[in-house]
């Protein structure tokens, strides 16, 4: 019997690069794992130790030669957490702090995302510990070229899909998808998503992730009878998600009251007009100085009294000091993570309903597969359908967490992961174990 017990604690041990212990990102997904266990159906414990052990990582040695001749070898990766849902998807970072930890967390959400809204993707996420400012344009591409080539073996649109992530734009998916159709001798635009239009790219791709946010944020207003009009919106991060959300709430009839960027914090009571505010921005280079509004001291921006307090800039900007003053009915995570675990605690020991980022931020990822099924099928849909199907599927999802929620009295992060890890591990148990 002991002998039974000692080899099944020796088979769910992890190897020590998956130890919860040393790895700060990934111990967090591991954490979240054990959180939602409980209220996993027993008959897929079996699996869960998939969600344990990425499916695949690959670290690849990127040699580049500098503009002045000199070669200078950049450490990336791929990680496919997991497949069983479909193809591996999720972005490619450039950053000099990236880590494998990094991108085996990011790879595992991504999962727990696309699954969220059930878009029949696996997760993974790729990554190169670069800092891209310090390259040259043409630098900057024979690292992308070279590093698309080393990550040729798993990536393809039946395989793997990569699209844009911090310091990645559209110019370095136009690079990875010429890179690897070179490689396989013909265009092959499906390979990643975040493209230009010109190239396959989606009409409606640079609003997606912030017209989605606007969309959760209605649907759990309308739970509690909360209306969007002359609402109070408050939202941290004016670029690509927070400029859009705050533009789509304000069209919407919603007051933004404050917006906060990395210059500082503008203020209006009665409403910030957001389009001027764009202008204002893209020609001064900071929120300071608007004069549809005031200056506020960035701390006070956390204690404004509103509907809705949409977090768009960077990860961990809801601490427990900042939670603690938050005065909003609803948090919806424009950003990834950007509430502490501490924090989460004590917004909802204050009421404040949290729609976490796996569903709050998920448009992007939503209309990237609209852009992959119009590449694959070579046939493309107008700004109007592309919109009215992102509605469909985001609300969609915003109903399944909340029954979950409502059911098991869950927060709506937890209910998101068990929506999430259900169908990971159905999908997992369904195909059975090869061979
Ligand atoms: P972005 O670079 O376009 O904009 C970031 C904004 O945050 C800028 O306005 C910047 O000034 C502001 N900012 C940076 N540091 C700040 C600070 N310390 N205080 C206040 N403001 C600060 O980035 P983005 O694409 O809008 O992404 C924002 C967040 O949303 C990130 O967490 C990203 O991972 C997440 N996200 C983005 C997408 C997408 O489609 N772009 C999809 C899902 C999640």
């Amino acid at each position: 019997m002991a002998a039974i017990r000692e080899s099944t604690e020796q088979r769910i041990e992890l190897p020590s690069y998956l130890s919860r212990d040393t790895l700060g990102p990934w111990g967090t997904f591991l954490q979240q794992v054990e959180t939602v266990t409980p209220w996993l159906d027993p008959a897929l414990h079996p699996w869960i130790e998939t969600l344990r052990r990425p499916k695949r990582i690959l670290i690849v040695d990127v040699p580049i030669k500098r503009d002045n001749g000199v070669i200078v070898h950049y450490e990336g990766y791929r990680v496919q957490h997991n497949l069983s849902r479909g193809p591996g998807k999720g972005g490619i970072r450039y950053h000099p702090s990236v880590t494998l930890a990094e991108v085996m967390a990011l790879s595992a959400w991504m999962s727990i995302k696309n699954a969220v809204v059930n878009v029949p993707y696996g997760g993974a996420k790729g990554g190169i510990r670069v800092d891209p400012k310090r390259l040259s344009q043409n630098e900057l591409e024979r690292l992308t070229r070279r590093y698309t080539s080393e990550i040729n073996v798993l990536i393809g649109p039946d395989k793997d899909i990569p699209a844009p992530d911090l310091n990645t734009n559209e110019q370095v998916m136009a690079w990875m998808m010429d890179t690897y159709s070179m490689n396989q001798g013909r265009t092959s635009p499906g390979v990643v998503t975040g493209k230009p239009v010109s190239l396959g790219g989606s009409l409606g791709r640079a609003d997606a992730t912030g017209r989605g946010v606007f969309i959760v944020a209605r649907s759990v207003a309308r739970k509690h009878s909360v209306p969007i009009e002359d609402a109070r919106v408050v939202v941290q991060g004016f670029g690509n998600v927070g400029e859009a959300a705050a533009r789509i709430f304000s069209e919407n009839n919603a007051k933004v009251i404050a917006v906060q960027d990395d210059s500082g914090t503008v203020y209006n009571e009665r409403g910030l007009d957001v389009g001027a505010l764009r202008r204002f921005r893209q020609n001064a280079g900071t929120l300071l100085g608007f004069p549809g509004g005031e200056r506020l001291d960035n701390e006070s921006f956390w204690e404004l009294p509103c509907d809705f307090l949409i977090p768009a800039a960077m990860e961990g900007q809801i601490s427990a000091a900042r939670a603690a003053k938050i005065k909003a009915r609803f948090v919806v995570e424009g950003a990834n993570g950007p509430t502490v675990p501490e924090a989460d605690r004590i917004l909802q020991d204050h009421d404040v309903t949290v729609v976490p980022d796996v569903l709050a931020n998920a448009g992007g990822v939503t209309v990237s597969y609209f852009e992959w099924v119009q590449d694959i099928s070579s046939f493309f849909w107008t700004e109007a359908e592309i919109n009215m199907r992102l509605e469909r599927i985001l609300t969609e999802a915003f109903e399944a967490v909340w029954q979950v929620a409502e059911q098991k009295k869950l927060a709506l992060r937890t209910a998101a992961y068990v929506v999430a890890c259900h169908r990971v591990l159905a999908a997992r148990a369904q195909r059975g174990l090869y061979p």
